[in-house]
């Protein structure tokens, strides 16, 4: 633990006004999105990525570093360079729903 400072009332203090803070913060922001319940429908993240080579393109789960332009793999069908060309967010559809990534 720390050494020295083992009771500092300002200390707990601020740390309790701190929680105190963050969890006022947090109930507001789940009321409010309770309240525009127009968009509780969750989103997923697609990425189109396309070979540079003969054109193909296909749609995947995005994965965490993923940007428009960067190599994410080799294309199937020639071995190209396989690029991300675009990111784009949908509605998550029921019947494809996974659990979340984190
Ligand atoms: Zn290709």
């Amino acid at each position: 633990m720390f050494g020295g400072v083992d009771s500092d009332p300002f200390l707990y203090l601020a740390i309790a006004l701190l929680v105190a803070f963050v969890v006022q913060g947090v109930l507001s922001y789940l009321s409010q999105r309770k309240s525009g319940s127009e968009q509780e429908r969750p989103m997923q993240i697609l990425v189109v990525v396309t070979c540079t080579n003969c054109g193909h393109s296909e749609t995947t789960n995005f994965t965490e570093g993923m940007f428009v332009g960067r190599v994410v793999g080799s294309c199937p069908k020639c071995g190209g360079k396989l690029i991300v060309s675009k990111i784009f967010t949908q509605p998550i559809q029921q019947s494809l729903k996974t659990g979340p990534q984190r």
